[in-house]
């Protein structure tokens, strides 16, 4: 298949496809002819089947060389499996048992034959649901300090730190997807842009009028384009993340491309702020006080332990040329490297609340929207949520120096969420 020109598979064609294939036969079983197939991508952009067989089932994602959620008049290469591919292995190696394991890598066919993740569900769905998952914070806090730390210069040797921006420079469609759509295109009447009409429209007019915002957005977007400080996940938002009530897995990163490390946390924190202000509208089955304080809570959890993990990275393994042990620690200084994490630390604190802001106000204004508000089905009640989401992102853009602590951030967020 290796040498075949790409072609999408499908439900019907996919035994007869990979029935030869050996890590896919050997994990799920080799009679292909009784391989169960269903597609299941629910995503944006590729297609995903679990083929169940006589052992056991296994997942196979494969890009389609167009935007699966617009079609084939929005060409998107292939090669976005490669740099998932790797960006996976890098994650595995990085932070062990974070990711699905990753069976086979077919390149020509854009395929990834990866652990079927069973009973877990996406976490966007559980947070939804009202379901208060005891571990996610640490274990994402631990993903996103791990994967951000040991990616960067801080800790790699520093050749093949810059062989991997290399590579992973090349994923520019999709970078260029995030710098558009991300940063740009909600402040404008960009053509894909929907809101909740004629509900928000007084407010979107608003925020695109608002020169503060703008020029915030676009000085976020020079930081996400210029500062390739490290692997970043690239799109690391809860419907990236597989969950049961113990375990908690990061899909689906294709976006990986090297960013600033604020980039990922801010928006996975920024999904935590959306499930928060999106839970008024699933108040349908009973009160969602005690999943809004859960929420609230995880964000606080997710960024400390992020903070404690960074540190503890910081003074263990710091063995990449920045900062080097030489300039302090062997010099008997180690308040000098305390000094200079705490100025890493601010840096990073600071312009997450950027990007949590502005990923608030493109899952609402432009094309890709959340299902924490989309299943809100009643429209004055889903923009009544959505208006307060933005009024909270547009704070922590446009005040992001003047914040210093995620308290403050979640003292505001209540503040907000309770006005009428
Ligand atoms: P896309 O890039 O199109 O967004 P995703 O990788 O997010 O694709 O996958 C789409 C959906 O497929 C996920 O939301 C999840 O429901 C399912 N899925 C993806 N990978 C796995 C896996 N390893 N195990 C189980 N389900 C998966
Ligand atoms: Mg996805
Ligand atoms: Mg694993
Ligand atoms: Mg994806």
């Amino acid at each position: 298949t290796e040498t075949k020109p790409f072609e999408a598979l499908s439900v019907e064609t996919l035994p007869k496809r990979l029935g030869e294939n050996e890590a896919l036969g050997e994990r799920i079983g080799k009679d292909a002819s009784r391989w169960k197939v269903r597609e299941v991508g629910d995503g944006n952009l590729n297609l995903v089947f679990i083929v169940e067989g006589d052992h056991s089932a296994a997942v196979v994602k494969q890009a389609l060389p167009y935007v699966r959620l617009v079609g084939d008049s929005w060409p998107l290469p292939l090669k976005r499996s490669f740099f998932e591919y790797h960006a996976l292995t890098r994650q595995e190696a990085r932070a062990p048992g974070s990711v699905p394991a990753i069976y086979h890598f077919d390149q020509a066919q854009a395929l990834i034959v990866m652990e079927y993740l069973s009973p877990h569900v996406i976490l966007r769905r559980a947070l939804i649901d009202g379901r208060e998952l005891p571990n996610i914070a640490r274990d994402i806090g631990l993903f996103m300090a791990r994967t951000l730390f040991r990616g960067s210069d801080l800790s790699m040797v520093t050749k093949e730190r810059k062989a991997d921006l290399a590579l992973f420079a090349d994923n520019v469609e999709l970078c260029d997807i995030t710098e558009n759509l991300v940063f740009s295109d909600p402040y404008f009447e960009a053509e894909m842009n929907r809101h909740t009409s004629p509900q928000l429209d007084g407010l979107v007019a608003e925020l695109r009028a608002d020169r503060n915002l703008k020029v915030e957005a676009q000085r976020l977007k020079h930081l996400f384009a210029a500062n390739a400080e490290t692997l970043l996940h690239g799109d690391l938002h809860s419907g990236s993340i597989m969950v049961t009530d113990t375990e908690t897995r990061m899909i689906d990163p294709e976006f990986a491309f090297y960013g600033p490390v604020a980039f990922d946390v801010g928006m996975l924190l920024a999904n935590f702020w959306m499930a928060f202000f999106s839970q008024r509208g699933h108040e349908d089955k009973g009160s969602r006080d005690s999943m809004r304080a859960y929420l609230l809570r995880v964000t606080a959890e997710t960024w400390s332990v992020f903070r404690a993990e960074f540190s503890d990275l910081w003074r263990t393994e710091r063995t990449g040329m920045l900062y080097q042990k030489s300039l302090f620690e062997d010099q008997g200084d180690r308040l000098g490297a305390e000094q200079a994490l705490d100025h890493m630390l601010a840096g990073i604190w600071t312009d997450l609340l950027g990007f949590a802001g502005i990923e608030v106000h493109r899952r609402i204004l432009g094309l890709a929207h959340n299902a924490d508000f989309e299943t809100i089905a009643d429209a004055d009640l889903r923009a009544s949520c959505e208006a307060k989401a933005l009024k909270f992102g547009r704070h922590i853009a446009v005040n992001r120096r003047q914040i210093h602590s995620i308290d403050e951030v979640n003292t505001l967020a209540a503040l907000i969420e309770q006005e009428s």
